[in-house]
């Protein structure tokens, strides 16, 4: 028997095919060979993949409820489906305003599911570090995993400050923009974070921000 360690049921087998970042995220990576590169900042190396990334690392149960958070980041971020009530639910309204003499392109979200998004974005991380360590390495100390986990979990408190997340989007012409990048620790501002691009999208995830205030998303 396995212990599914997000759940901490006992199970016969895992998923044999965990995804470790959303199909979605590859999407504007895919070449006319449906190939793409995965870009490891960590140890600097591009594999060349396809369709993805996967692991055995959690039960069919937990996979199945991170995707349902996956399915809800893409229809939310992408335009896939831009008629979906989810995608037309969101308020967008945008702004300019100079930072530091930079013109920055800021919009600001109203009416989305947040609970669902932060599930999303800390799902992709805890998928990863679980996938790390079992190569020998890790994304979060346990006590991180532990504490990421149980915010994860809850279905009805909102625990948005022990983890603050900052997006960018990436604009047309951006080099960034095609490119998957893993989940990788990093340094921003004095602060620990967790990194990961993909979808034209850039995620930071702050994980050492006791006395952090997120007032500025750049
Ligand atoms: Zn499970």
């Amino acid at each position: 028997m396995l212990i599914c360690p997000f759940c901490n049921a006992e199970v016969e087998s895992f998923h044999p095919k965990s995804h470790l970042l959303s199909e979605w995220m590859y999407k504007d990576c895919y070449d006319k060979k449906h190939t793409m590169d995965n870009l490891n900042l960590s140890n600097l190396t591009i594999s060349k993949a396809q369709k993805g990334m996967y692991k055995s690392i959690i039960c069919p149960e937990c996979e199945k409820e991170t995707q349902k958070y996956d399915n809800y980041a893409s229809l939310i971020l992408t335009e896939r489906s831009p008629k979906s009530p989810e995608y037309l639910a969101v308020k967008r309204s945008y702004d300019e305003p100079l930072y530091n003499g930079t013109l920055l392109k800021i919009s600001h979200w109203e009416n989305f599911n947040f609970l669902k998004f932060q599930k999303f974005v800390f799902a992709t991380v805890l998928r990863f570090h679980l996938a790390e360590k079992q190569s020998g390495l890790f994304l979060l100390i346990d006590k991180h995993f532990k504490k990421m986990l149980s915010i994860y979990k809850q279905h009805e408190a909102i625990d948005d400050e022990s983890y603050p997340i900052t997006v960018v989007k990436f604009l047309e012409g951006d080099a960034w923009k095609p490119c998957v990048v893993l989940p990788r620790i990093n340094k921003k501002d004095g602060h620990h974070i967790i990194e990961f691009s993909g979808g034209g999208y850039h995620f930071n995830i702050f994980v050492s921000s006791a006395s952090f205030h997120l007032n500025l998303w750049i």
